[in-house]
């Protein structure tokens, strides 16, 4: 979806919920009338009171008599939710209750489209971005460790079975307690292993609690910013998005294609996300620091790396072995 279409779906929405507001208090009013008589003609008191006060004023009469108008105007809008309110009935139900009160769900303010517009906006890149990815495939449970040998692994001293289930537990943990201030994980180690397994199982769960989950690879997401560079889009929405989610995954790290504005676009999402203090989990086949060195910047690199919790995975291809 272009941006185009996404504003005029948001504008969609955001109207939708304004007829939806207006027609309900409409018939809340037509009932309340209907029920209550005099209720028609103390509003009617209060219209022309109020137009009253609006034409001395514009007609530079005397300040006295416009108070007296507006005077007139407060006393029919007190008696009438005196009115309603001795007959069980809350003014405020014959007000349109806007889903926005700052636009009225109009969408628009003087100087541009208003927060609520962006925030459908914002909700539809997420879902874009989600809906490319098999995020609900994967959970914890479905994690077998027993694909793993169990023969000690003279590097680790223990076998990859007993490594990956220290590996399973810290990731579980880290989702089942998510909080803004978890830590940035590195999960690295060759295909297959189960990176992306785990790595869509913190998603679900941290989803699940409420959080703002964004996961997406790195070849979508950066082929995605190179076509809205090329289109010469400048809003950079799927960067924001990246930006903006408070968990994001960014999967197979190391398979985007690099342009200098692909480098630029990683370094200011990994920076952001730094600065804002918002976890981020990477996965990526890059198993020796000196390639990740030579594909990335030092900056980069340094930046990925900080305050980043780094998991190598081992064992056997994971998916071979489902053969
Ligand atoms: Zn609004």
């Amino acid at each position: 979806m272009t941006r185009q279409e996404m504003m005029r779906r948001a504008f969609g929405i955001v109207s939708t919920r304004r007829q939806r507001a207006v027609t309900l208090a409409d018939q809340r009013r037509a009932a309340a009338r209907e029920k209550l008589p005099q209720l028609e003609q103390l509003e009617q008191q209060r219209a022309q009171a109020g137009l009253r006060a609006a034409q001395l004023s514009v007609s530079g009469a005397d300040r006295a008599q416009i108070d007296q108008a507006l005077a007139e105007s407060a006393a029919c809008e007190h008696s009438i939710d005196s009115l309603l309110r001795e007959n069980g009935i809350d003014p405020a139900q014959l007000k349109p209750a806007f889903t926005c009160p700052v636009c009225q769900d109009t969408g628009r303010l003087t100087n541009g489209p208003c927060q609520c517009v962006q925030a459908l906006i914002q909700e539809m890149c997420q879902q874009e971005v989600n809906e490319a990815s098999p995020l609900s495939l994967c959970s914890f449970s479905t994690f077998d460790l027993k694909k793993y040998p169990d023969r000690i692994l003279p590097e680790l001293g223990i076998s990859a079975r007993a490594h990956m289930e220290g590996i399973f537990h810290y990731c579980k943990d880290y989702a089942e307690h998510f909080t803004l201030k978890n830590p940035n994980l590195y999960l690295y180690g060759y295909a297959g292993l189960g990176k992306t397994h785990l790595a869509l199982a913190i998603a679900n769960t941290v989803l699940q609690k409420g959080f703002n989950v964004v996961y997406v690879s790195a070849q979508n997401a950066f082929d995605a910013m190179e076509k809205e560079h090329f289109r010469g889009d400048e809003t950079n929405d799927t960067l924001t998005t990246l930006c903006d989610a408070q968990l994001l995954i960014l999967d197979d790290l190391g398979t985007e294609y690099l342009t200098p504005y692909v480098s630029s676009c990683l370094y200011s999402l990994v920076n952001t996300r730094v600065c804002r203090r918002l976890p981020t989990i990477y996965t990526s086949n890059i198993v020796l620091d000196a390639d990740l060195h030579r594909r990335y910047t030092e900056k980069i690199v340094s930046r990925l790396l900080g305050n980043c919790e780094c998991l190598n995975f081992f064992g056997e291809d994971v998916r071979l072995m489902d053969k």
